[in-house]
């Protein structure tokens, strides 16, 4: 009796045997066993990976809005070190761009565009000034005007959402006005330079844009008195939204688009010209609809390369020195900017 490890030489041995004269080479039966069993594991794997791809894109918003916002939020509270969020930004940054790289929006834009230095350095400086920022929070207590305004009572979640809320109104009105006003365009072009969407986008502002955005929405908080806590959690909840908000993952958030400006909803604030002037909000979208510049669109193909960036500045730098001097060096030329030409904006 042949043991059983045996059988399976001496069955091809045999079968090789019959069909040598024959002129044909009949497949190998192991080889074909292994590829039956090859191509079963195979077909188990692709509705498998399918179905993780499918979670994902569902998956991705809660996961990185109430995931990350909620563990910084237990860092905060339980008064660990305010570095441990450069490490949770870091490990928000891998996930989101592991998830880019799993449910592309499109696929294209996985692809560096020799902006890794220049996008790195975006959010090096921008994030280190964030956060300087609110470490000097305490020393603009001066400042406080109304510091029994603040509701110190509340759940820090809700403190926080607050400062979401007043946050966002702010921000939103002065990006519709950096796109109705030459001047303040000039700073806030660089956000619209690149060709390629992808998570390091949102973090791309000019420092003065940044200072000037945090005057005029953060200030209102200073002047309340928000807590130092919070005001931490908020600058890492501001990194995580720009995150979702220009990650190439192809997330879904249904009809919660109407509430949550996602990259769902903040991609059409990318296009070209005045088509681009719409989807200010960062945080929600309630802001879009009272100013009349909500704008949902279903397509069947994705956005390309060609239909974002700064339409009237096709030869606008592409390198970080380059950008920081850009609104420095605006020759004033016209621009069919909105439909009619304004001084200041054009190429520099
Ligand atoms: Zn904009």
């Amino acid at each position: 009796m042949p043991s059983l490890s045996l059988l399976p030489l001496k069955v091809t041995g045999f079968y090789k045997g019959i069909h040598q004269y024959s002129g044909i080479i009949p497949p190998d039966p192991i080889e074909k066993a292994l590829a039956i069993r090859q191509s079963y594991h195979q077909s188990r794997m692709v509705p498998h990976m399918e179905r993780i791809r499918r979670l994902l894109k569902y998956a991705y918003f809660p996961l990185m809005f109430l995931g990350f916002n909620g563990v910084a939020i237990a860092l905060v509270q339980a008064q660990v070190a305010y570095s441990s969020l450069w490490i949770l930004m870091a490990v928000a940054l891998f996930v989101s761009f592991t998830i880019e790289h799993l449910i592309p929006y499109n696929g294209l834009w996985n692809r560096a565009q020799a902006d890794g230095l220049r996008d790195s350095l975006h959010f090096v400086i921008n994030e280190s000034s964030n956060y300087a920022g609110v470490l000097l929070l305490p020393l603009l207590g001066g400042l406080t005007l109304l510091p029994s305004a603040w509701p110190e009572e509340w759940p820090f979640w809700g403190q926080l959402l607050l400062a979401v809320v007043v946050f966002d109104i702010g921000s939103t009105l002065f990006h519709w006005l950096s796109h109705k006003s030459p001047l303040f365009w000039r700073f806030h072009a660089i956000h619209h330079a690149p060709k390629r969407l992808y998570g390091f986008n949102g973090i791309m502002k000019h420092p003065v844009f940044q200072l000037m955005d945090a005057l005029v929405a953060l200030g209102p908080l200073v002047l309340i008195g928000i807590p130092q806590d919070v005001a931490v959690v908020l600058v890492f909840s501001i990194f995580v939204q720009l995150l979702i908000q220009h990650s190439n993952a192809d997330m879904r958030t249904g009809p919660l688009r109407h509430v949550f400006a996602s990259a769902e909803v903040h991609r059409f604030h990318h296009l070209k010209g005045q088509a681009g002037d719409v989807n200010f909000g960062l945080f929600f979208s309630f802001w879009d609809f009272a100013l009349g510049t909500a704008y949902f669109e279903k397509r069947n193909a994705p956005l390309r390369s060609t239909d974002i960036g700064i339409g009237h500045a096709p030869h606008y730098p592409t390198d970080y020195w380059g950008q920081l001097k850009a609104p420095f060096q605006y020759r004033q030329k016209t621009s069919i900017r909105n439909g009619k030409n304004v001084m200041g904006a054009g190429e520099p």
